[in-house]
């Protein structure tokens, strides 16, 4: 379940209020989006994977919340851990323009 925005890191883009299936975040004007409905949370990671900035902590146990503190989970490599694992950088997929079907698009073989 997510469980932190970081108010350190996050610099207020909304990609995870966009990003997020299920509503979880409320917007704030210039400020970090408020976890309004965290038991909504389906821990897809999705909002993860978007932050460009790493601000995001989405915890591994989908059915309990669990208590987490900032500092450990920087000093354990944490925060963006799930991004890095996926190999997505700066919001985006890595190796997007080097994927065959995608390039299928373009070529105009395949409607998008
Ligand atoms: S893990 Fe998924 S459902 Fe949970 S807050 Fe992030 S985007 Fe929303
Ligand atoms: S995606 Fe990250 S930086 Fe953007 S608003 Fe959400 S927590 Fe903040």
């Amino acid at each position: 379940m997510i469980e932190l925005v970081s108010h350190e890191r996050c610099i207020t883009c909304q990609a995870c209020v966009t990003a997020c299936p299920e509503n979880v975040f409320d917007k704030v004007p210039h400020r970090p989006p408020v976890i309004a409905r965290p038991d909504d949370c389906q821990t897809c990671f999705l909002c993860e994977l978007y932050c460009p900035v790493d601000a995001l902590y989405v915890s591994p146990f989908a059915e309990r919340h669990v208590a987490v503190d900032e500092a450990e989970l920087i000093a354990k490599g944490l925060l963006g851990g799930f991004r890095r694992a996926m190999g997505w950088e700066g919001g985006h997929p890595a190796g997007t323009d080097r994927d065959l079907t995608y390039r299928m698009f373009e070529d105009g073989r395949v409607a998008p």
